[in-house]
């Protein structure tokens, strides 16, 4: 079965092959995909932007909108086994993490089909009588959504339930090392009686297959999540055409330990916060500060437990975490952990990559580290961990801070005095007091300063697929008399 999804059909590209998707556990072959090229995304784009100026989507009341929205979560929720398996089988992280992630895509798809309707802009006091003002939010038009590889279905989600519910139509490019999952959902949103042409799935690699979803007039707004090179190139390409731009990228996240921690819980999450899904999280804690007077013993522990992690493959019932997505990966975080090993870092545990096959990098843990150094300013978005000290409170804040990144960051201490401070004193789009990486899709997430622009997620991430319009009207019209004549 051709696997692009145009126009409410499922069709062949014109331009482009096929790719055979690699288990990142052990190089064997998982799926074989139809791949397309700019050609493939220009009729996507067509088909997309026919489905938005001739309806009935964009006019369909939201309540309606929202109302599909809930019946893709039904079918998510049934599909949840067969969902997380294709994921597992794509990006080698754990079953039970891709299920996790299923339940956050059901969840994401309820939340924005849950609020449909009840925010459908407001009066304005025009201060006359003689006329009325409302202020009412469309759909912004066709939307451009581009996905990577290490939360394809969820990233898919927090874009296409927000696009969706505001009435716009778009056109999908998922990662082409994870495609499987979106296409899956393609079906789902067929089931679910989506008309023809809202959705539209292109796959293939980002220079051809998603780069015209920047550069294409047709598009009206291109929403982005992958690496801060890639969303720069997006940004610019996108200036071109004036499009509306939301990006989220990478993030250097600090996460800030006070000797007043509880320790256990502390150390516990120190390892959560950076080696869940072998650190290919953008959230991920890859920069532990730790006060001074409780370096050693908490460093110590934390090694302790790094080295005894399992690795292992998806459906490994032993493996705690899994391994990178792909061989290029691998040696770019190789490469991180010896430029950090050559300025100065004190390599503690990991650091060597375990015999093939598959992807395989052992938790890293790099002691004795300091902000100039390239590990520690640049994203190396696997296993690593790199150890600053400070002494107190603004020592915490300014390192904390001193990053071109403001994704997120955590502060432990039982003081909550303190953790408030320095929660609201961190440039970052989330701040997590005394836990790690949890959230909720009420809430939104983004990043400060070069972790993007925008948000999903939330009202706000709503926000970004709506354009707001003033509707100014004169229930009593007479002749104004400005000019004389
Ligand atoms: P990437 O930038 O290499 O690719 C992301 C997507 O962009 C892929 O679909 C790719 O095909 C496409 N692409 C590549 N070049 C393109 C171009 N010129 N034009 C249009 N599309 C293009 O990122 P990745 O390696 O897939 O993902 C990892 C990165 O994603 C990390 O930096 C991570 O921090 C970031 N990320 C951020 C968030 C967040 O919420 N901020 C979430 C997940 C991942």
């Amino acid at each position: 079965m051709a696997d692009l999804y145009l126009g409410g059909c499922w069709r062949d590209p014109v331009a482009g092959g096929t790719r055979e998707i690699r288990s990142p556990a052990d190089g064997t072959p998982v799926a074989t995909v139809d791949e397309g090229g700019r050609a493939d995304t220009e009729i996507a784009i067509a088909e997309a932007r026919r489905a938005f100026d001739e309806g009935p989507w964009p006019t369909t009341p939201e309540r309606e909108r929202g109302a599909l929205l809930l019946r893709v979560a039904d079918l998510l929720e049934r599909e949840k086994k067969d969902f997380a398996r294709a994921e597992s089988l794509d990006t080698g992280k754990r079953l039970v993490e891709s299920e996790y992630d299923v339940d956050d895509v059901v969840a994401c798809f309820r939340y924005f089909g849950g609020i449909a309707g009840t925010d459908v802009g407001r009066v304005v006091d025009t201060g006359r009588d003689d006329a009325v003002s409302r202020v009412v939010y469309e759909p912004v038009g066709v939307c451009g959504l581009i996905t990577p590889w290490n939360y394809p279905l969820l990233q898919a989600a927090w874009k296409v339930a927000p696009a969706l519910v505001a009435g716009n139509t778009f056109v999908l490019k998922p990662s082409e090392l994870t495609p499987s999952t979106a296409i899956m959902l393609m079906r789902v949103l067929e089931e679910a009686g989506l008309p023809a042409g809202v959705a539209n799935l292109v796959l293939g690699a980002g220079a051809e297959a998603g780069a015209p979803l920047a550069e294409h007039p047709g598009v009206d707004l291109v929403s982005f999540t992958g690496g801060s090179a890639t969303g720069r190139l997006i940004m610019a390409a996108a200036a071109r055409t004036v499009k509306k731009v939301a990006l989220e990228l990478g993030g250097k996240n600090p996460n800030i330990v006070f000797a007043d921690a509880d320790f256990e819980t502390a150390v516990d999450f120190a390892l959560t916060a950076v080696f869940l899904h072998s650190g290919q999280v953008c959230s991920a804690g890859a920069r532990l500060l730790v006060e001074d007077s409780l370096h050693d013993a908490f460093v110590e522990e934390v090694v302790r437990r790094a080295g005894r992690i399992r690795l292992g493959g998806p459906f490994d019932p032993e493996a705690e975490t899994g391994p990178l997505i792909s061989a290029e990966h691998l040696a770019k975080v190789e490469a991180y952990v010896a430029a950090g090993v050559a300025e100065g870092a004190v390599l503690r545990c990991g650091g060597r990559r375990l015999p093939g096959p598959g992807n395989f990098y052992p938790p890293t843990v790099l002691d004795e580290c300091s902000r100039d150094m390239k590990v520690v300013r640049e994203e190396s978005f696997g296993p690593v961990l790199t150890v600053e000290r400070f002494d107190g409170e603004d020592e915490a804040v300014r390192l904390a801070n001193d990053t071109d990144y403001g994704l997120a960051g955590a502060v432990w201490t039982q003081d909550a005095g303190k953790a408030q401070r320095v929660a609201r004193r961190l440039r970052h789009g989330t701040v997590w007091i005394n836990d790690y990486h949890p959230y909720v899709p009420q809430a939104e997430w983004g990043g400060f300063k070069q972790s993007g622009v925008g948000r999903e997620l939330g009202q706000a991430g709503l926000g970004e697929y709506r354009e707001i319009k003033h509707v100014w009207q004169n229930v009593r019209p007479r002749p104004q008399r400005w000019f004389r004549g």
